[in-house]
């Protein structure tokens, strides 16, 4: 089979019905709480037809376009993360049995999810997450098994969001590879239809079933201006080069205290970002003493009760606690893992409540570095 082709938008849901009947649960955006989801969705008329956002620091709002595009909009306040490592997990059950304890585990893993819509950064985090569960000494067999099934329809992005700087981070606006099949939508003049690009075996066996045509040079050149335009329509950047560097050696830098001074150590900021994986432990029993069960829950590097250990608490200030967020992301991860715990999705802008922007934050640190050594 070609490996590029160009799929009808109107039989998009084609790719809906084969997927699901390979057994999968197919999840996608869709239009909740005048915001766009992940959600399960059965059909393609479940997707945010004809809706966009606009997103700015502290600024979400959905917008409705001119068009009917399925993808249109950017990201979503949820991240996919949701499905593989979810929000609460509960590990396992515990009864007692007379004299005995019984013990059961309680799994959803065996669900097999395609994922239909998934952005290049998205990809990237997913990517990020696979090191974090699945790698070392410490790994997470739940997050492995919904992992090893999922199908992973990529969509690219022919708009950036306010928030979005992908390219910075050489995580979009096109995914190059990790994926089953990718999209790239046009709707131009009339015509509505995806270039499909196919990146696994898997991803060729299900698009066997889809109707499809030839994807002429000229269309695909079109997809690739977009892609381009959508590079060059980002507003945000972040420069990478000697990061890690720079934010080590600037531990005690006065910009923290003035991120301090406007940060409300909501947490927002972690559990929008479709990296961050902390989580805490609780155990909960009945009255009757008889039943016990314990839960995993998302955690954030900015609450309290993170940092504290038996004889106190070692990042009770908000400047700690932020500065150990953005030092993680942006540096330490990449001793931990080998990469930047940042794709540039730009969630942590949109959604903080005071607007705090991480691309600003560093600016703000790098600048100030650049002018004293020009001092020197
Ligand atoms: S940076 Fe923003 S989102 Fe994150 S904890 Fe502070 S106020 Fe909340
Ligand atoms: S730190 Fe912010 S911009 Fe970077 S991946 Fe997380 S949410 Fe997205």
């Amino acid at each position: 089979m070609n490996r590029t082709s160009k799929l009808e938008a109107n039989n998009l849901q084609q790719l809906f019905t084969a997927l699901q009947d390979k057994g999968y649960v197919t999840v996608g955006p869709t239009l909740r709480d005048e915001a766009i989801v992940y959600d399960r969705i059965g059909s393609a008329n479940e997707l945010p037809v004809g809706w966009s956002d606009e997103q700015s620091p502290a600024n979400y709002r959905l917008t409705k376009r001119s068009d009917d595009s399925y993808f249109g909009f950017n990201a979503t306040p949820q991240s996919w993360k949701k499905f593989l490592y979810p929000p609460l997990r509960k590990l396992f059950t515990m009864r007692r049995d007379g004299k005995s304890l019984e013990l059961s585990n309680e799994s959803d893993a065996n669900i097999k999810y395609a994922f239909v819509g998934v952005r290049p950064c998205e990809l990237s985090a997913i990517l990020i997450q696979d090191k974090v569960f699945q790698s070392g000494e410490y790994r997470d067999d739940a997050y492995s098994a919904a992992r090893r099934d999922l199908f992973i329809v990529a969509v690219n992005c022919t708009t950036a969001g306010g928030t979005c700087f992908c390219s910075s981070m050489k995580t979009g606006p096109e995914a190059q590879k990790d994926f089953d099949i990718s999209l790239t939508e046009v709707f131009r003049d009339g015509a509505h239809f995806f270039v499909v690009k196919i990146g696994s075996e898997l991803g060729a066996s299900i698009m066997e079933l889809v109707e499809t045509g030839a994807a002429s040079a000229e269309e695909i050149e079109t997809t690739d201006a977009m892609l381009r335009q959508t590079e060059s329509q980002m507003n945000k950047t972040m420069e990478t080069d000697g990061l890690p560097r720079l934010l080590a050696e600037n531990l005690e830098h006065p910009h923290w205290e003035d991120v301090a001074k406007r940060c409300l150590t909501c947490g927002n900021c972690t559990m929008v970002c479709p990296t961050c994986f902390c989580s805490t432990v609780e155990d909960i029993t009945d009255l009757s003493g008889q039943n016990a069960e314990r839960l995993r829950r998302w955690d954030s590097c900015f609450t309290v009760d993170f940092s504290k250990v038996a004889g106190g608490n070692f990042r009770i200030s908000t400047k700690s606690r932020y500065r150990q967020w953005l030092t993680h992301k942006l540096s330490s991860w990449v001793e931990q893992f080998g990469v930047s715990g940042c794709v540039g999705c730009g969630r942590c802008i949109t959604w903080c409540p005071v607007g705090i922007d991480l691309t600003a934050e560093v600016q703000a640190i790098r600048g100030a570095e650049t002018q004293q050594r020009k001092g020197d």
